[in-house]
C-alpha cells in the first residue's frame, strides 16, 4: 500500500483535520505536500458534502444540501519540477470506499447516497419533471450496490473520482470569472442559476494566509463545473487503471482530488447523481515536459479510461430526439435529446411498478451508458441511454406478453422532502 500523504480522520470534520484541503480553485492555495515524478501515494477523500447527508429515509438533508460548502477537495499536491506547459500524468492505481468493515455515519463506510436536487437548490437534469428533493441510500457489498429505496436491482460499481484537476493560473482564473460572470448577467435571477460566481461564504482555502484570505475568497472559482484544468468532469470511466494527462498552469501543477463515486451513470443526471462516498484513491504521477504544446493539449485533459469495469453484455437502450415534451421542434439539441431518452427510460421502468423518482435515481447511480448517437440529421439530434439488463432481478426486456413482473409499489419508495 502506498504511503498516505493526505489522511482524513472519519470522526472529524474536514476543517478539523491535520492537513486542511480546499473547496475553491485559486493559484495561491499552497500545496499541502510535495511528491516527485514517479512517486506512488494514497490520498483520503471526503464525500462532497462532508457528512451533511445521512443514512436515513428522509430527503430533507438533500433539500437543504449546503451547496456553498462543496466540493471538499484533498490537496493541492505539488509535483516537483512541474512547470506551466507540461502535462501531468496521473495514473489511478486503486480507488474505493473507506476501508472499514462496519457501517458508520459517514457515506463511504459501507454505504453511499444519490440525491435528486430540488429546483430551488441547484435542480437536476430533469428539474421541470422532478422539482422536489429525493434521496436513495445504497449499501455496498464488495463491488455490488443495492438500495432499500430502489428494490430489485443490484449492479457493480464503476468506482471513480468525479473531480480531479490542476490549479489554474491567475490569468486562467480571471478568464473563468469573466466568461461565467457574463453568462450569469444574461439572467441573474434564474432558478436554478446559470452558473455560480465566486462565493466567500463557506470558502475553505487550505493554507492561504489570513491577510490574503478575503481577497482570495472573493476571486476563487467554485468547483461545480469542469474547466480547462479538468475539475468536476464526472466521467464515470476515470476508474481504476485510468491514465489522465492534465495541463499544468502553475509551478508544481498543484493537483487536487475529491468527490469519490462508488458508481455513476453517464451524465450524473440527478445532479447529486452518483453514489456519493468518502474513501481513498492511490496515484502514480509523472510529467511530460512541454507536453501541452507537443501534443496540442491546451484546452483540457485527455485520458485513457481504466480497463477494469463491470462486464455487462446485454443492454436495453432508449432513444430521444430534440423535440420538447410540448411537441416543439428544436435544432440538433443533444441536451434535449438526452433528456427525452432518459424520460423515455423512466416511463418504461414505471410499467414494472417503479415510482418515477426511483427510476430517475437508478439512472443517476447505475453504470448506464449515454451516447450522442446522431448530431447531423437536421433537425433532430438523436441521443441514447443504455441500461444493462442484468442489473434487474427480473426480465426487463419487452415481449408480446407485456411486463410480467411488478415490484411492490411503495415498498421502500423514496419520500419527497417536506416543503
Ligand atoms: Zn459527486
Amino acid at each position: 500500500m502506498p504511503q498516505t500523504i493526505f489522511k482524513l480522520d472519519s470522526s472529524r470534520k474536514f476543517e478539523d483535520q491535520e492537513k486542511l484541503g480546499h473547496n475553491r480553485w485559486h493559484p495561491e492555495i499552497p500545496p499541502v505536500a510535495t511528491v516527485k515524478p514517479g512517486d506512488c501515494f494514497r490520498v483520503d477523500c471526503r464525500e462532497w458534502f462532508d457528512g451533511a447527508i445521512h443514512n436515513d429515509d428522509s430527503a430533507d438533508d438533500v433539500r437543504d444540501a449546503p451547496l456553498m460548502t462543496v466540493h471538499k477537495l484533498s490537496g493541492p499536491f505539488a509535483i516537483e519540477g512541474a512547470k506551466p506547459g507540461d502535462l501531468l500524468i496521473v495514473d489511478i492505481l486503486d480507488v474505493g470506499p473507506i476501508p472499514q468493515e462496519d457501517s458508520g455515519p459517514l457515506a463511504g463506510q459501507g454505504w453511499g447516497y444519490t440525491g435528486i436536487f430540488s429546483k430551488a437548490n441547484g435542480g437536476s437534469f430533469l428539474t421541470d419533471q422532478f422539482p422536489d428533493a429525493y434521496k436513495a441510500v445504497w449499501d455496498f457489498k464488495g463491488q455490488v450496490a443495492t438500495s432499500r429505496h430502489v428494490p430489485e436491482v443490484s449492479f457493480l460499481g464503476l468506482t471513480h473520482s468525479g473531480l480531479m484537476g490542476t490549479a489554474p493560473s491567475a490569468d486562467l482564473l480571471a478568464k473563468w470569472n469573466a466568461r461565467e460572470g457574463a453568462l450569469i448577467a444574461t439572467d441573474p435571477h434564474r432558478v436554478p442559476p446559470l452558473a455560480l460566481p465566486p462565493e466567500p461564504r463557506e470558502a475553505v482555502l487550505g493554507g492561504v494566509p489570513e491577510k490574503d484570505f478575503e481577497r482570495v475568497a472573493g476571486e476563487a472559482a467554485r468547483t461545480a463545473p469542469p474547466r480547462e484544468n479538468g475539475g468536476n468532469q464526472d466521467i464515470k470511466n476515470l476508474s481504476k487503471g485510468s491514465r489522465i494527462f492534465y495541463p499544468v498552469y502553475v509551478d508544481g501543477a498543484n493537483f487536487s482530488v475529491g468527490d469519490l463515486h462508488f458508481s455513476q451513470g453517464d451524465g450524473e443526471i440527478t445532479f447529486c447523481g452518483a453514489i456519493e462516498m468518502s474513501g481513498f484513491i492511490d496515484f502514480h504521477v509523472d510529467l511530460i515536459k512541454g507536453g501541452m504544446a507537443a501534443y496540442g493539449v491546451g484546452e483540457n485533459a485527455i485520458f485513457m479510461p481504466g480497463r477494469v469495469e463491470p462486464r455487462y453484455s446485454e443492454w436495453l437502450a432508449f432513444s430521444g430526439t430534440s423535440v420538447t415534451l410540448k411537441g416543439e421542434q428544436r435544432y440538433l439539441d443533444s441536451f434535449l435529446a438526452y433528456q427525452r431518452a432518459c424520460l423515455h427510460a423512466i416511463d418504461y421502468l414505471t410499467k414494472f411498478g417503479y415510482a418515477p423518482e426511483q427510476a430517475f435515481l437508478l439512472l443517476g447511480a447505475a453504470p448506464i451508458e449515454g451516447r450522442h448517437s446522431g448530431v447531423v440529421d437536421i433537425p433532430n439530434a438523436c441521443s441514447t441511454v443504455y441500461l444493462p439488463t442484468a442489473m434487474f432481478d427480473f426480465d426487463v426486456r419487452p415481449s408480446a406478453k407485456g411486463p410480467q413482473h411488478k415490484i411492490n409499489p411503495g415498498i421502500g419508495a423514496p419520500r419527497a422532502a417536506s416543503r
